[in-house]
């Protein structure tokens, strides 16, 4: 056995999150395939399981989630297809044609 220091539930609770973050990337990558395959409604079901599996466990979204995704309505976006990106003066405009919800990301740093 090794003497490293274990909190009573820390090293529990960082394992579960561990497997809560690998849970979630793999149905993210699902997501992706899915809506890439033209799959939409699949692509949002995986979507929204990777939500609800982070809710639960706490676990923050993968970065790029909030790019791909609609926070409103949780549906994968594909460019063109169910969801428009502007360029407006060193940001991205993005609008969620499902629930017509608009995001801005900036670009280039903070
Ligand atoms: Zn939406």
């Amino acid at each position: 056995m090794s003497r490293k220091k274990a909190r009573r539930f820390g090293k529990k609770k960082a394992n579960r999150q561990r497997i809560a973050k690998e849970r979630i990337a793999i149905l993210l990558a699902h997501a992706e395939t899915q809506a890439l395959a033209g799959d939409l409604e699949l692509a949002d079901r995986y979507a929204f399981l990777a939500r609800k599996i982070g809710m639960r466990y706490q676990s923050k979204m993968p970065r790029g989630f909030n790019i791909k995704f609609c926070k409103k309505c949780m549906s994968y976006l594909v460019p063109s297809r169910n969801s428009r990106i502007r360029m407006t003066g060193g940001r991205l405009t993005r609008q969620c044609l499902k629930c017509g919800s608009y995001y801005r990301i900036p670009l280039g740093g903070k």
